[in-house]
């Protein structure tokens, strides 16, 4: 793909380069903040959220040795995969409507944002036709905001065990979107909260489920969900820049 020089990039692109710079940023953070908390610096993985942005954009962060990439929307999954497949590996963390499971089965290897047994019971319809096990994550409301997705904490292990009964869908485990904030501190006991949540969806040992992906931390706030203990973070703006919704 040509290379744009800076005065035709489009408003909030990044150059390949900057793309690249931020990249390194972002892995050297987690690997401090893993260090600061006695974790191994390679147990967080990093999925670069790409929503809204451009396949050049992918293209760079992949030439940077970025293989995961996370996406919200149905259609976009659809687009990027049809021109780049299996050379990157996808995971879908926006709201999925039932309808639209049937679109992206194929496609991603894990589902961050399950919300509902609907939802779950959908993906085990679709995936048994694809003949494939779905891996998921249960979405949780941890902070219980009136506006957000997501499970209550209550309800989380629950669910596991009714989605556990699913042949086709395999809980590996959670997810949260916590409050946005400008101060990443105040969202460190919702981080923990979590954390707790997931320690005990692993201890209760159900069948078919398993606790081995905590996801959590976003651009704002990563490095406090690091510490407390997330093995994946979704991380678009701190990589890509700042999303254009108008287009
Ligand atoms: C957009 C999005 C992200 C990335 O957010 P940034 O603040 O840009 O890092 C992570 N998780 C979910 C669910 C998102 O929708």
């Amino acid at each position: 793909m040509e290379e744009k020089n800076a005065a035709e990039l489009e408003e909030n692109e990044l150059t390949p380069e900057v793309i690249v710079e931020n990249l390194k940023d972002v892995r050297g953070k987690i690997e401090r903040a893993c260090a600061r908390s006695g974790r191994d610096p390679q147990a967080v993985i990093l999925c670069a959220v790409s929503k809204t942005k451009p396949l050049r954009d992918i293209e760079a962060a992949m030439k940077a040795g970025q293989h995961l990439f996370g996406e919200n929307y149905v259609q976009e999954i659809r687009e990027k995969y049809e021109q780049l497949g299996e050379a990157a590996e996808w995971h879908m963390i926006g709201h999925l409507q039932r309808n639209k499971v049937k679109y992206i089965i194929d496609k991603v290897s894990l589902i961050h944002s399950v919300d509902s047994l609907a939802l779950a019971s959908q993906i085990e319809k679709e995936a048994a036709k694809h003949d494939k096990i779905m891996d998921i994550l249960l979405e949780v409301n941890i902070a219980g905001e009136e506006s957000k997705w997501g499970f209550t904490a209550q309800e989380t292990i629950p669910a596991a065990q009714k989605i556990s009964e699913m042949p086709h869908v395999r809980v590996r485990g959670l997810m949260t979107s916590a409050p946005i904030t400008d101060d990443p501190e105040t969202n460190r006991v919702h981080f923990r909260n979590l954390k707790k949540l997931f320690d005990q969806l692993g201890a209760a040992g159900i069948k078919n489920v398993s606790a081995d992906i905590l996801s959590m931390g976003m651009t704002g706030d990563y490095e406090v969900a690091v510490e407390e203990g997330a093995t994946m973070c979704r991380i678009g703006t701190g990589i890509f820049g700042a999303r254009n919704y108008h287009k």
